[in-house]
C-alpha cells in the first residue's frame, strides 16, 4: 500500500474503508457456517440455547451445560461419545446436530526451542483465498504463552506491520477465538487428566497479539475471552490474558470494565508526527487522548500495569531523546515497557534498530525505573513471538522469534 493511500485511510473510520475503496472489508454476513455447527468455543448461554433446540427441557439445561462445559474445556473431549456423564440418547441427539470440530490446521512449524506456529484455516474464502490466521505457542521456563488472532487481516495500516497490508479483513467469531486455545491444548496434549487436576498447564498465558485489532472486534473478543477465563473451564486467569490494541480510545475503558484482562498498548512513538506515520489511527486518536484513556483504565494499579509496546525502528523512533521522551510521556501510569525488535518482511521500508541502540534505549528506560524486558538473546536462536504472522517460511526466523518473545513478555 502506498503512503498516500495510508494517509487517506488514517482519517477514515474502519467502517468507511470499504466504501473508500482502499480495503475490501469482509463482513460477517459472508461467513459460511459449516453444515453442522461445532459446539467448541460456545458460551454457557449459547450451549443452553443449543440444548433447548434439541428438546432438552429448561430445568435440565443448567446441569447439562455444566457437564458439557467440563468435557469441552477441562477434558478437551473430541467426541460426544466421551461425554459419559450424559445420557446415551442425549449424546446421540447432540451428535446428530452438532460436532466438536476444531479449526483446521494447515501447517505446523516447530522450532528447536519448542516454539510452535500453526496456520489455521477458518470457514470462508475471499477471491479464492482462504481465511487463514496464525497462532503461536512460546514455551518459557516459567510459563507458556499462546499468541492468538482476533481478525483475518486488519483494517488498520500500521506502516511496519505485514498484517496491515492484507486486503482481506474479516472478524473472528467468539468461537473461533476460543478455538485457537482449544486447538493449542489439543496439539500440546495440555488437557486435564483425571486424578492429576493440579498439574501445571502448558498454555498458562494468552496474548491477543496475532492478526487484527481486537478492539474493532469488541463483542466477539469479550465473549471469547470470557470463555477462556472461565474458572470452571479453560481457566486462564484474567491476569494471564493480555489484549494488545493500537489505540482504539473509545473502547479502552470498555475493555477494562467489560473484559477485565491486562492491557497492552502499541505506542511505538512519542510524538504525534511520528505516530501518525507509524500507526495511522493516531490521526483519529492522538497521543494525548490515548494516554488519557490509559491513565483512566479501569482496574489500573501497580499490580495491574499497562504494557506499552514499542517497536524498534532504525532512525525512526529509536534515539535516546525518544527514550527519555517515552518515560516522560507515561510518567504516573503504572506501566511496563516492551521493546520489540522490528521483524522485517518483504517490501517493508523499515529496518530494525541496531542491537547496541536497542540496549542503550533499554538502559534509559531501565534507569527510569521500568523493567527492561529486551535481554541479550542467548545466541539469537532461542526466541519466539507474534505480531507479524504472515510468513511462508519453513522455520521461524531468529528475528521473528526474537520479536515474538519480546512481545510475549507481558508480565
Ligand atoms: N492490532 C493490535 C494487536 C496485534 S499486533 C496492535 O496493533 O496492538 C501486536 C503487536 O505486534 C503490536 O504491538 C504491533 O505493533 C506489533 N507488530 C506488528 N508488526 C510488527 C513487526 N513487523 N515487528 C515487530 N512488531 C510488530
Ligand atoms: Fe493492525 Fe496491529 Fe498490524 Fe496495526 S500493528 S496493522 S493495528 S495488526
Amino acid at each position: 500500500m502506498t503512503s498516500a493511500s495510508m494517509t487517506s485511510l488514517a482519517a477514515t473510520q474502519p467502517e468507511d474503508l470499504a466504501s473508500a475503496g482502499f480495503i475490501e472489508k469482509r463482513p460477517l454476513e459472508h461467513y459460511v457456517a459449516p453444515a453442522k455447527p461445532s459446539l467448541v468455543g460456545h458460551s454457557r448461554a449459547s450451549l443452553a440455547a443449543a440444548l433447548g433446540g434439541i428438546g432438552v427441557p429448561e430445568r435440565q439445561q443448567r446441569m447439562r451445560v455444566q457437564q458439557i462445559w467440563q468435557w469441552l474445556y477441562v477434558r478437551g473431549a473430541r467426541d460426544f461419545e466421551q461425554m459419559t456423564t450424559l445420557p446415551k440418547e442425549l449424546r446421540a441427539a447432540l451428535a446428530e446436530r452438532f460436532t466438536l470440530a476444531r479449526p483446521e490446521i494447515v501447517t505446523t512449524q516447530v522450532s528447536a526451542d519448542g516454539t510452535r506456529k500453526w496456520l489455521i484455516r477458518l470457514p470462508g474464502e475471499f477471491d479464492g483465498r482462504p481465511h487463514d490466521v496464525e497462532c503461536v505457542y512460546i514455551p518459557e521456563t516459567d510459563r507458556g504463552t499462546l499468541c492468538i488472532s482476533s481478525q483475518v487481516g486488519c483494517t488498520l495500516t500500521c506502516s511496519f506491520c505485514h498484517t496491515g497490508t492484507q486486503r482481506l479483513v474479516r472478524s473472528l467469531t467468539a468461537g473461533e477465538i476460543v478455538g485457537q486455545v482449544v486447538l493449542a491444548r489439543d496439539e500440546l496434549r495440555d488437557w486435564t487428566v483425571p486424578g492429576r487436576e493440579g498439574d501445571k498447564r502448558l498454555v498458562s498465558n494468552v496474548v491477543m497479539m496475532g492478526m487484527g485489532e481486537p478492539l474493532y472486534n469488541f463483542e466477539a473478543v469479550r465473549d471469547g475471552l470470557a470463555v477462556v477465563a472461565d474458572g470452571e473451564g479453560l481457566s486462564l486467569s484474567k491476569r494471564r490474558i493480555t489484549l494488545s490494541t493500537s489505540g482504539v480510545v473509545p473502547n479502552i475503558a470498555r475493555a477494562g470494565s467489560e473484559i477485565g484482562v491486562m492491557l497492552a498498548v502499541s505506542l511505538h512513538a512519542v510524538t504525534d508526527d511520528v505516530r501518525d506515520e507509524l500507526v495511522p489511527l493516531n490521526r483519529k486518536y492522538p497521543l494525548r487522548a490515548l494516554l488519557e484513556a490509559c491513565r483512566n483504565y479501569p482496574g489500573l494499579s501497580n499490580a495491574r500495569r499497562i504494557t506499552f509496546e514499542y517497536v524498534m525502528l532504525k532512525g525512526v523512533n529509536d534515539s535516546l531523546a525518544d527514550a527519555r521522551a517515552l518515560v516522560r510521556l507515561i510518567k504516573g501510569i503504572p506501566a511496563k515497557i516492551n521493546l520489540i525488535p522490528f521483524n522485517p518482511w518483504p517490501g517493508t521500508k523499515h529496518e530494525c534498530s541496531d542491537w547496541e541502540q536497542i540496549e542503550k534505549f533499554s538502559e534509559v528506560v531501565f534507569n527510569a525505573g521500568y523493567a527492561s524486558p529486551v535481554r541479550t538473546p542467548r545466541g539469537r536462536d532461542i526466541l519466539a513471538a507474534c505480531g507479524q504472522l504472515k510468513s511462508a517460511t519453513e522455520k521461524l526466523s531468529a528475528r521473528e522469534r526474537l520479536a515474538l518473545r519480546a512481545m510475549a513478555l507481558t508480565d
